[in-house]
């Protein structure tokens, strides 16, 4: 959804603040409107609970940039204030000594006060941008981790271009998503860090065991070459097929548990069980490589010159402006409705163009039968690198096409087909929940609150 900053909001105390506002800054004005009593929850409507809930993930971004902003001026002071020359090794360093001032005070352990300064540091120092967009709640606290996380290693100059490369996107991406957009430009602008990174991360392999929630505990292996993890996984893997082949009936996953337990404790094998192990050996031709996610970043040009992508671009906004206009006019109880008659309407204005563009020389729509042909499913793939849900990163080889209209004999084109996970795929069929297809690639999630979310092409 757009992000539009509101200058000064008024308050008037008792009436709806949420009305007409799609964005409303967080800071003290926001902090008195949510803190209304828990029963005037009950008087708003569904879509105003949902801006309530992102207000307040806004607000509590604002105040956790607050928290790190307290925390780097006492480090700063601390450090300022620490006598140059050599080190005194029988004393912290005024660093160590202002991390365990923080555990004190926050109650929290060493280790989370070391992190929590450090990012500080970072957020107030080399990313800046990414401490301004915390307090002003465009990302909350786990994707400024993620920005510093994964940029740690780099010289400032370079974090700072994977910063201004990634920052603008952030706001519609879940910090998944927001991750592995931030690797690829890394990647790309410092494909050497990332190297020796993962070199440095594999000079720290160990075994690791802790205990979990259940009562039970965990045991792995951290931080292996991949090529490793995966030849132990795979012949595992293998040997665990054999063994249900051979009849036993459980689970894949708990025949490769015990499998693993018994090959760790040194404990004899059914002779089955080695001549599988064997076999598995010799039938593996190579370590595969790890699971790739496609690589749809196209050097952040994400605006060509094509011009349907000029469409795109056109429609979505005259779409977001439309549905913003709706909200502000519309009775609650008969927004979702509103809303999913206006998608459908400018769907409907948009067909014959849209079904011009597809025809292109053959004069033929679509093509026929129910199963994309190869060359198309490649298309939508590239077209969409996950499944088409907001927050979704199923990856859109692993996802159905699926048909945004159901299938009729003769017609499947790229203006009607998706990726779609099981699960949204589900989504789509409840009640409540539509989506749109108003132009090849550019589709409309309907909500039951009367929401939308507007899926562009080029989203990653
Ligand atoms: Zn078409
Ligand atoms: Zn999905």
């Amino acid at each position: 959804m757009p992000l539009e900053v509101v200058e000064g909001p008024e308050i008037v105390v008792g009436a709806r603040e949420w009305e007409n506002r799609e964005w409303f800054p967080p800071g003290p004005q926001l902090a008195i409107c949510l803190s209304g009593g828990k029963e005037r929850l009950a008087d708003l409507t569904d879509d105003e609970l949902l801006q309530v809930a992102a207000a307040a993930r806004r607000q509590t971004s604002w105040a956790q940039a607050r928290e790190l902003a307290a925390i780097a001026e006492l480090t700063q002071r601390r450090t300022s204030a620490e006598a140059d020359g050599d080190p005194d090794y029988r004393i912290l360093s005024a660093h160590e000594s202002v991390t365990e001032e923080v555990a004190a005070a926050l109650t929290v352990t060493g280790n989370t006060a070391a992190t929590l300064v450090h990012l500080a540091e970072q957020l107030t120092g080399p990313l800046a941008e990414t401490g301004a967009a915390l307090e002003a709640g465009r990302v909350d606290m786990a994707k400024a981790r993620v920005i510093c996380d994964i940029t740690d290693s780099l010289p400032d100059q370079v974090a700072q271009r994977v910063e201004s490369a990634v920052l603008e996107k952030a706001s519609i991406q879940t910090a998944g998503q927001l991750r592995r957009r931030i690797k690829r430009v890394v990647q790309r602008l410092a494909p050497e860090a990332v190297e020796e990174r993962k070199r440095e991360a594999v000079r720290q392999r160990r075994l690791e065991l802790w205990e979990t929630a259940a009562g039970t505990a965990d045991l792995a292996l951290c931080d292996l070459a991949p090529e490793d993890a995966h030849a132990v996984f795979n012949k595992i893997t293998a040997a665990a097929h054999g063994i249900k082949a051979d009849g036993d009936t459980r689970p894949l996953n708990l025949i490769r548990a015990d499998l693993a337990t018994q090959l760790l404790n040194g404990a004899e094998l059914p002779t089955a069980v080695q001549v599988l192990l064997a076999q598995a050996e010799d039938a593996e031709p190579s370590a595969p490589t790890p699971a790739q996610v496609p690589d749809d970043d196209n050097g952040d040009t994400t605006d060509t010159t094509d011009t349907s992508d000029t469409t795109v671009t056109a429609l979505a906004a005259l779409l977001g402006q439309r549905l913003a206009h709706l909200r502000g006019r519309t009775p609650a109880a008969e927004l979702p409705a509103a809303v999913d008659q206006a998608v459908h309407r400018l769907t409907q204005r948009f067909a014959q163009r849209r079904d011009e563009l597809c025809q292109g020389d053959d004069d033929q729509h679509g093509r026929p039968g129910y199963r994309p042909p190869a060359s198309l499913r490649r298309e939508i793939e590239a077209r969409h690198a996950t499944c088409v849900f907001p927050s979704c990163n199923q990856p859109s080889h692993r996802c159905d096409l699926d048909h945004t209209i159901p299938w009729r004999p003769g017609v499947t084109c790229r203006c009607n087909l998706a990726p779609l996970c099981r699960r949204h795929h589900r989504l789509k069929q409840t009640p409540g929940w539509k989506l749109h297809h108003l132009w090849p690639g550019l589709l409309v999630w309907t909500t039951p609150a009367g929401a939308w979310y507007i899926i562009r092409p080029d989203r990653q």
